[in-house]
């Protein structure tokens, strides 16, 4: 590694130190411990009410000066402001539109080992990468809907040419250097939207048609958001990257998660032009917290992302195949059922599963 990485780190709520605490030493064991600095910092629900702050300004200055982002989850149900509204993942959220993360990048491949709905494609098949645009769209009207007399509510779908344009060119860069991982060789974006029924979609698609003529090499393709449902759970190897607005892609994550094994096993990183946040799609699941129950897996594979994306941010080879040696022991460790947690219908601990890990990366 050729520096040390500051790494801002937020527990945050509910399952959110376990997994977090798993990631870290995993973290070490991949990177020699002090290879990276952790910096640990306040934000969530919880904390919300012990000091009236969800996102302390000390936390984000952090975030914004530090390498990257490394989040547990945010959010306990019940904490809730002033107005009544609740507190959720606040934390993620606004660093999500401070830092401008506008690309949330949702790998959905299937790990040899893990059950699948999806029997046919057990064997393979199933390898795409979700890229949800998450600035705008309609969770843009997040806070800004209208509610009138309790007789009439509405919230706006905002989609701009700019927010577009960079989360579609994302889309394709991606493509470009995914080139290979389909059986076919082929290179394929594909844009989820609307467009045959709301004017802000057919927007969306054209501003990806225009960005598309930079990238003549990458194939472009599309699919009404509907429609996609069906598809991915009908022919899941079809897909590459796939562009979608906010909502549709949060949507259509869930379910490509379902197909892999599920929350506790899919990664998530929020990419920016400057920053970038780590975590895995799952939620604070109070359910779970505190027990030694969490899958550490999705917030672990979320790191690998974080330790590429550092490393091709800062040219660092040696950071990139730490992250590839920690990928492979999780795929040994899943593979031969050397632990398999409580989510993919076995038994392992949170820490049982994450000194499954550690013992193979220093094996
Ligand atoms: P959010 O609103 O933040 O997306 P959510 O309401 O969708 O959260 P999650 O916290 O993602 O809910 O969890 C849904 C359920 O999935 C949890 O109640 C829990 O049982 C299970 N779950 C989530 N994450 C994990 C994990 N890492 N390990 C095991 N089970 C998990
Ligand atoms: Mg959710």
């Amino acid at each position: 590694m050729s520096k040390k990485y500051q790494i801002a780190t937020i527990e945050g709520d509910g399952i959110g130190p376990e997994v977090t605490q798993a990631t870290m030493q995993v973290l070490d064991e991949a990177c020699g411990k002090g290879g990276l600095h952790f910096e640990m910092l306040d934000g969530g629900a919880n904390h919300y009410v012990k000091s009236g702050h969800v996102l302390p300004e000390d936390t984000f200055d952090a975030c914004r000066r530090m390498d990257a982002i490394l989040h547990g989850a945010a959010g306990m149900p019940g904490i809730v402001y002033p107005d009544g509204t609740e507190v959720g993942n606040d934390l993620h959220l606004r660093l999500r539109f401070r830092l401008d993360l506008y690309a949330n990048v949702r790998p959905i491949k299937l790990l040899p080992g893990v059950l699948s709905p999806l029997r046919a494609f057990e064997n393979g098949g199933i390898d795409y990468v979700i890229i949800r645009e998450n600035t705008e769209g309609l969770y843009a009207s997040r806070g800004a809907g209208v509610l009138l007399r309790d007789e009439f509510a509405s919230d706006s779908l905002i989609i701009t040419r700019k927010g577009t344009e960079r989360v579609a060119k994302f889309a394709f860069e991606l493509a470009r250097k995914r080139r290979g991982a389909q059986a076919d060789g082929k290179a394929r974006v594909t844009v989820c939207d609307k467009a045959n029924i709301l004017r802000a979609y057919a927007f969306f698609r054209a501003v990806c048609d225009d960005v598309h003529r930079d990238f003549s090499d990458v194939e472009i393709d599309y699919a009404y958001a509907d429609a996609i449902t069906v598809h991915l759970l009908k022919r899941p190897d079809f897909y590459d990257v796939i562009v979608a607005e906010n909502m549709f892609g949060d949507i259509i994550s869930d379910l490509g998660a379902a197909t892999v094994g599920g929350m506790g096993i899919s990664p998530s990183g929020e990419i920016g032009d400057q920053h970038a946040l780590f975590q895995g799609a799952h939620g604070s699941a109070p359910d779970i917290a505190g027990q030694n129950l969490a899958s550490p897996v999705a917030t672990i594979l979320s790191a690998v992302m974080m330790l590429r994306w550092l490393g091709d941010k800062h040219g660092d080879a040696g950071i990139t195949q730490a992250g590839d040696r920690i990928e492979a022991a999780v795929g040994k460790v899943l593979a031969e059922k050397i632990a398999v947690p409580r989510d993919l219908g076995g038994q392992a601990s949170c820490t049982e599963m994450t000194e499954a890990v550690c013992k193979e990366l220093a094996a």
